[in-house]
């Protein structure tokens, strides 16, 4: 995927907020499966990590800010023992949020209900709901969404004595997008929301045991096989007795998001049966048929825009060529950048190859355009590097509303499909033509026959209905301090 953000700036890019990993397997080192899990998820977030486990008497976490790499050493997963595990990964979507008390999983204690929650998407009506639980002397560590949902599961547990009635009264309560896995002391639980908008899978373990991942990729790299998705509304819990389920809230208008598999899901997932890379392959064949244009090699921004350039060239008959390499080291920062570092920009990430490029008409394939400024930088590096034309065909329709399910795609303001036509836009980023995929285009490619796509980014439509004030702040200019402010929808 095309992370092309120089260290310190702001993303151009929708960016994913968040990974989940869970395992139930007595007899294994479930501290150990997890961090791998979630070293196969690190591409959903990468400013904080955190594993809790559970021994069947109390869960013990540890978290911190980091790569999971930084956060786990042997030392660190081997104080975590236990027979349950659950972890997380986290991209915040306000710059000023990276805190220890954001990373999460988050423990709740409330008497004797003790338990730890990781989660994936954003809730939309958390102002009231956490207003309420302060009122009641319910203490709060961070202004996440994520840790209001532990601390409404924990009291409605403590007051029904039933762990699976707490979660179910957080479903009812909570709006908005979640994918979360919880451990008690000795059982792991998984849940999605009712319209089931971020992924969340099961896998078995050749031991017997089980694993929930955000993506497939977390399963493969434990060595699980893939049994099926969490269901939308559903409660899954992972025990002593197995695997049983129950459906806890009805679903809803299902509204998987298909960014997934335009950008935030690696390559190699299975997303509900469709595997990303073929989507990828599929969205560039499209794209070629729909906008095509003569030219003399096909390239790809690494990585996400490789499989799609593949499928553009395969259609077009036009060569493909790999005519730009990225950095694979230089990622999220807390390293604040230079000004030289801002004037090398695009650079530090990806380096064109003039040898491929030098007198060539070509075709850039890229997943998103999200501000247009690394667009613009991309460009302008091609033709430095002798690029006769360079027509950009990206491979996401025009983003131009503002994501509330968990994804940052920056304010409406900043959104240059939102304010520009394809005119403007192209002058603005300097290539001799661009296109994007349809947004019907983009359902064929991904998966003709699936339930239900979110595609509100690029339609403006909806699942769920977003609370006025929050809506007023994601369409004005993103001030960082406010951006994680009351609504504390954070991640
Ligand atoms: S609005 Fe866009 S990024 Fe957000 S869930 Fe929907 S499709 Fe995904």
């Amino acid at each position: 995927m095309s992370t092309s953000m120089i260290p310190g700036e702001r993303p151009d890019r929708p960016e994913e907020a968040c990974a989940v990993f869970g395992v139930y397997a007595p007899g294994e080192d479930v501290a150990r499966l997890t961090c791998f899990g979630l070293q196969a998820l690190q591409h959903r977030g990468q400013e904080s990590a955190g594993i809790a486990v559970g021994d069947g008497e109390t869960i013990v976490v540890h978290k911190d800010l980091g790569l999971v790499t930084q956060v786990f050493n042997e030392a660190a997963l081997a104080a975590l023992t236990g027979h349950v595990a659950v972890g997380h990964t986290r991209y915040s979507t306000s710059g000023g949020s990276a805190s220890w008390e954001a990373a999460q999983p988050h423990i709740s204690a409330i008497d004797d209900v003790l338990i730890a929650l990781a989660h994936n998407g954003t809730l939309v009506n958390i102002a009231s709901i956490r207003a309420k639980l302060i009122d009641d002397g319910v203490q709060l560590r961070s202004s996440t969404d994520s840790e209001v949902a532990a601390k409404v599961i924990g009291v409605a547990t403590q007051r029904t004595h039933h762990l699976r009635e707490g979660i179910k009264d957080m479903m009812t309560t909570l709006q908005g997008a979640y994918a979360m896995v919880l451990a008690s002391p000795d059982s792991l639980y998984a849940f999605r929301d009712p319209n089931g908008i971020r992924p969340l899978c099961i896998g078995t373990l050749p031991s017997g045991g089980w694993v929930v991942s955000s993506e497939t990729c977390g399963l493969d790299i434990v060595g699980a096989t893939y049994l099926r998705d969490v269901r939308p509304g559903e409660i899954v819990r992972f025990s002593e007795s197995g695997l049983d389920s129950v459906q806890a809230v009805a679903p809803a208008r299902r509204a998987s998001c298909i960014f997934e598999y335009v950008y935030f899901a690696r390559p190699d997932s299975v997303l509900d049966g469709q595997s990303v890379y073929q989507a990828r392959r599929n969205m560039g064949r499209i794209l070629a048929q729909e906008a095509p244009v003569a030219a003399d090699l096909v390239l790809g921004v690494p990585d996400s825009g490789i499989p799609a350039a593949l499928g553009y060239a395969a259609q077009s008959g036009i060569t493909y060529a790999d005519g730009i390499v990225k950095n694979r080291y230089v990622g999220r920062t807390f390293i604040e950048p230079t000004q030289t570092m801002r004037q090398m920009g695009i650079k530090i990430k990806l380096n064109p190859l003039p040898s491929v490029i030098e007198g060539k008409r070509l075709i850039v394939i890229d997943d998103s355009i999200v501000r247009g400024n690394t667009s613009k930088k991309l460009v302008a590096m091609l033709r430095q590097a002798g690029a006769k034309e360079v027509h950009l065909r990206i491979v996401s329709p025009e983003v131009k509303w503002p994501c509330f399910y968990g994804i940052d795609t920056d304010t409406q303001d900043q959104l240059i499909a939102a304010n520009m036509d394809n005119e403007q836009m192209c002058a603005y980023i300097g290539a001799d033509s661009l296109a994007f995929i349809t947004i019907q285009g983009l359902h064929d490619a991904v998966h003709a026959d699936h339930p239900g796509f979110c595609d509100a980014c690029f339609s403006g439509s909806y699942a769920v209905d977003i609370p006025l004030a929050q809506q007023r702040r994601s369409f004005i200019q993103k001030d960082s301090d406010a951006s994680e402010s009351d609504d504390g929808s954070s991640e």
